[in-house]
C-alpha cells in the first residue's frame, strides 16, 4: 500500500516539506512515533536491535492493562490525569490501524474489579482510601461492590469473594496485536525497518552503529533501558509475567487481587488466556523468572480461581521498565534530536501522551 492511496484517508502525502526521520528503538514509543510520523508525510527509518517482532522489548512482556485508577494509588495525579486521555486515544488509533492492515487488536474499557479475601481486607479499605482521597473529583467511577453485584459482573470470582471494588474507567489492550499491527502499518506506509541494528548513541540528526552513522533531520532515541548509557539517571524495574492458558477460568475485566505483600494482576486475553503479574523489584537483571517468583505468583493465582490449577503455562518472561528518578515520563527535545522515555510501569496508559506531546515539540 503506498503512501497517499485512498484506504487510510487521513496519510498525507510526501512533499518537499516531508522530514527524514531516525528513531532508535522500535518498541512501544517507537513504533507508535514512526506510525503517527508516517501518516504525517515524514520519511522514518526505525532501528532496532532485535528483530521487527519487539521480542527484547518490555512493550513485547508488559500486560498492557489501561488502569490509571490503580496506578493512581502509587503515582502521582498526572499520570491519572494523562492515562485517562488514553482511553479514548487508542479506539482511535486502533481503528486507524485496522483500516489500513485489516488487524483485529482486542481492546475493551469495561472496567476493572479488585478483590482481596477475607484476612486481607485491610489492604483492600487501604487501597480504596488512598485512592479516594488522589481522585476525589471522579469518585463516582469507584464503586464498593456487594456479592450480588460482583457475580453480574464476573460471575466466577463471586463464588470466592464476598465484594471488591469495581473501577469502571479500566481496562486492557492486546499488546502482542498491537505491536505486529503496527510493525505491518509502518512497512505498509513506506517506513525504512533497520532490524538487529545496535545502536551506539543517538546525537542531533544521527543515529550512530558501531560501524556505519545515519544522518537525518530528526533522530528520535526511544531506545528505553537501551539509552542508559546517554541517560545516566534511567533506571530498571524488573517485572515478571506468566502468560497461562485456563480453559476452565472466564474472566472478562482486568481483575486486582490485594495482598499485603504482593499485588496480583490478571489482564485476560482472547481465548482463555492471561497475563499474570505482580513483582515490581529495584533490579536491573534481565535473568528469567525465578522459581520463587513464579511459585508466588502461581499460589496467589490458584488462590483467586481453582479453575486455574488447570491452566497451562505458556511463557514466563522478565523485563525491566524504564523509570527515571520520579517515575514520570521523560520528553526531551532539542535541535535534531528528541529523547522519549521513562515511561515506567505506564506505556500503554502514558504513551498517547507522550506521543502527542512529542509530536506537538517536532511541529
Ligand atoms: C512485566 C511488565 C509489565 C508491564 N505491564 C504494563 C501494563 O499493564 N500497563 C502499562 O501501561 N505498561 C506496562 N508495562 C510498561 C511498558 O511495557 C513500558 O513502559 C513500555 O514498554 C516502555 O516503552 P519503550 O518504548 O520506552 O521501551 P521498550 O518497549 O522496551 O522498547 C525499547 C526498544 O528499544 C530497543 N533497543 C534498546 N536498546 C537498543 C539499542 N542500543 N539499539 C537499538 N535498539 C535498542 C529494544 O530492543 C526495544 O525494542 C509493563 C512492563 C513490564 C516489564
Amino acid at each position: 500500500m503506498a503512501v497517499g492511496t485512498d484506504l487510510t484517508s487521513d496519510v498525507r502525502r510526501r512533499t518537499s516539506d516531508s522530514l527524514k526521520i531516525g528513531i532508535a528503538g522500535a518498541g512501544l514509543l517507537g513504533r507508535l512515533l514512526a506510525w503517527k510520523l508516517l501518516r504525517q508525510g515524514h520519511r522514518v527509518s526505525i532501528f532496532d536491535r532485535g528483530s521487527r517482532a519487539a521480542e527484547l522489548s518490555a512493550a513485547k512482556v508488559a500486560a498492557s492493562m489501561l488502569a490509571p485508577y490503580s496506578e493512581v494509588v502509587s503515582a502521582e495525579r498526572c499520570v491519572f490525569d494523562w492515562g485517562r486521555m488514553a482511553l479514548s486515544w487508542w479506539p482511535q488509533e486502533l481503528a486507524a490501524l485496522k483500516e489500513l492492515t485489516g488487524e483485529h487488536i482486542d481492546f475493551a474499557v469495561e472496567g476493572s474489579v479488585v478483590v482481596a479475601h477475607e484476612l486481607d481486607k485491610s489492604s483492600l479499605n487501604h487501597f480504596e482510601q488512598q485512592l479516594r482521597s488522589k481522585v476525589a473529583d471522579c469518585e463516582h467511577n469507584i464503586e464498593r461492590i456487594d456479592q450480588r453485584r460482583l457475580a453480574d459482573l464476573e460471575p466466577e470470582l463471586a463464588e470466592r469473594y464476598r465484594g471488591g471494588l469495581f473501577l469502571a474507567e479500566e481496562g486492557y489492550l492486546d499488546n502482542g496485536a498491537l505491536l505486529s499491527a503496527l510493525e505491518m502499518a509502518i512497512s505498509q506506509l513506506g517506513g525504512e525497518w533497520h532490524e538487529y541494528s545496535d545502536v551506539q548513541y543517538v546525537e542531533a540528526g544521527k543515529i550512530v552503529l558501531e560501524n556505519q552513522t545515519y544522518e537525518f533531520d530528526w533522530a528520535i532515541d526511544s531506545r528505553g533501558m537501551g539509552a542508559k548509557n546517554q541517560l545516566p539517571n534511567l533506571r530498571g524495574v524488573r517485572g515478571e509475567v506468566l502468560w497461562i492458558h485456563a480453559p476452565e477460568v472466564n474472566l472478562r475485566r482486568p481483575v486486582r487481587l490485594m495482598h499485603p505483600r504482593y499485588k496480583l494482576y490478571i489482564s485476560p486475553r482472547s481465548g482463555n488466556r492471561y497475563v499474570i503479574g505482580a513483582t515490581e523489584i529495584e533490579s536491573e537483571s534481565m535473568k528469567p523468572v525465578t522459581v520463587r517468583s513464579s511459585l508466588e505468583l502461581m499460589s496467589a493465582l490458584y488462590s483467586v480461581h481453582s479453575g486455574f490449577a488447570e491452566a497451562t503455562l505458556l511463557h514466563a518472561y522478565a523485563h525491566c521498565r524504564p523509570a527515571m528518578p520520579n517515575n514520570l515520563p521523560e520528553i526531551k527535545c532539542t535541535k535534531g534530536v528528541l529523547v522519549v522515555n521513562g515511561l515506567y510501569r505506564h506505556g500503554y496508559l502514558l504513551s498517547p501522551y507522550v506521543v502527542e506531546t512529542a509530536l506537538e515539540m517536532l511541529e
